[in-house]
């Protein structure tokens, strides 16, 4: 007799979809024959500079230990960080990129009976670990592409337990200004918790964006992650922090694997915070391309949503899978976002110039093939 295993799994695990990441440059080229070097992926918001020096050294150096266990604390790391932030290190809870804090969080505060908030176009993670625990996800239609905080605040019940803020947002760069932010959370009741994901707060400039950071005096409910894996260029390591009230922070590290973070990668965000240089040059490289990519899309007359992070959504058309796979053989990796409710748009990561305009100019034949199938058969 055969047993369905997949039954046995529990109600919310079921219904999962699995994660869809970029492309990696060697699958492509495994799969097309092509030679990796000559690949441009521009599909997981990494940081297309190269790791920091720095960093590099201190992960070489941090290879002598791979016998020990790491510090299960992260001493060094949390003290580094709590100095730069302003905050105590016991308010700081270190995750395997932030995208392990979301989940811890969601599994600290929320179960089966409980809803969690999010918007439509969020960031794909929170859907996923509020189903996988069984709890009810509220997904909130949004506003010209971003949130709309104020039906977000509204959509708050005696259940929620949790409401997700992704600003700036992936996959739609929306971003909201400290103003509104605080308004929404004068809003949301002090006994729901509010996570403001601020991935790519290092790419915002000026004064007019929220730092969650400074907010958690008064918004004791508020707990910040973010992340090593965009400007700072850490995203193979996985190393993410949240910061929040000490309270909270001690039962997300109850709640966290006792090791989550290795050594390498400890080694490796501490040394990086003191590489200043390489943050400024990563918005340098950023804004730049920023804005390559937009007056590039503008000459093709392809519109797009601007973005506050490192990376843009541009309209193809309705056939944007197929754009996906024809950009796909011409060697480069965007990434399609019909999961995320946006059938018509791709995601496009800011590259180093040169990666930039290997988009640009394989855009055209991607989005009107037409012309060469006349042409040649
Ligand atoms: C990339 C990203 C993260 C998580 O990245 P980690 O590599 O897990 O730190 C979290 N939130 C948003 C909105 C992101 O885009």
């Amino acid at each position: 007799m055969s047993v369905d295993y997949q039954a046995l799994a529990v109600e919310g695990v079921q219904g999962l979809m699995p994660y869809q990441a970029g492309k990696p440059i060697d699958e492509l080229a495994r799969e097309l024959g092509l030679d990796p070097d000559t690949i441009v992926k521009l599909a997981s918001n990494e940081n297309p500079l190269g790791p920091s020096p720095r960093a590099l050294e201190a992960a070489r150096d941090a290879l002598s230990t791979l016998c020990r266990y790491p510090d299960g604390n992260g001493f060094n790391l949390k003290a580094r960080l709590a100095d730069r932030l302003h905050v105590g290190p016991a308010q700081i809870t270190l995750g395997n990129g932030s995208n392990d804090l979301l989940e811890i969080i969601t599994r600290s505060f929320a179960d089966r009976d409980s809803e969690v908030v999010y918007s439509q176009h969020a960031f794909a993670i929170y859907a996923l670990v509020t189903r996988a625990i069984g709890a009810r996800g509220v997904e909130v239609p949004a506003r010209d592409w971003g949130h709309d905080l104020d039906a977000m605040a509204a959509a708050v019940t005696d259940r929620t337990r949790l409401v997700f803020v992704a600003n700036p947002n992936n996959p739609t760069g929306t971003v909201h200004g400290a103003e509104a932010i605080e308004q929404f959370l004068a809003r949301v009741p002090a006994h729901v918790l509010v996570v403001l994901d601020e991935a790519y707060c290092e790419y915002l400039e000026g004064d007019a964006y929220p730092d969650g950071v400074e907010l958690l005096s008064r918004f004791p409910n508020l707990i910040i992650t973010r992340t090593f894996s965009k400007a700072w260029g850490l995203a193979a390591l996985r190393v993410g922090y949240s910061v929040s009230s000490a309270a909270i922070a001690d039962i997300l590290n109850r709640v966290r694997q006792p090791f989550n973070v290795d050594s390498i990668a400890l080694a490796a965000a501490t040394a990086v915070l003191d590489d200043e240089e390489y943050l400024i040059r990563s918005r340098e490289v950023n804004s730049a391309g920023l804005a390559q990519l937009s007056q590039g899309f503008d000459a093709l007359g392809l519109s797009y949503i601007p973005s506050a992070g490192n990376f843009v959504a541009v309209d193809v058309g309705e056939e944007a899978g197929a754009v996906f796979q024809r950009l796909l053989a011409a060697g480069v990796i965007v990434r399609p976002v019909a999961g995320y409710g946006m059938p018509r748009h791709l995601r496009v990561s800011v590259g180093l110039s040169a990666e930039n305009q290997r988009l640009l100019d394989a855009l055209p034949d991607a989005i009107n093939p037409v012309v060469d199938e006349v042409l040649h058969g």
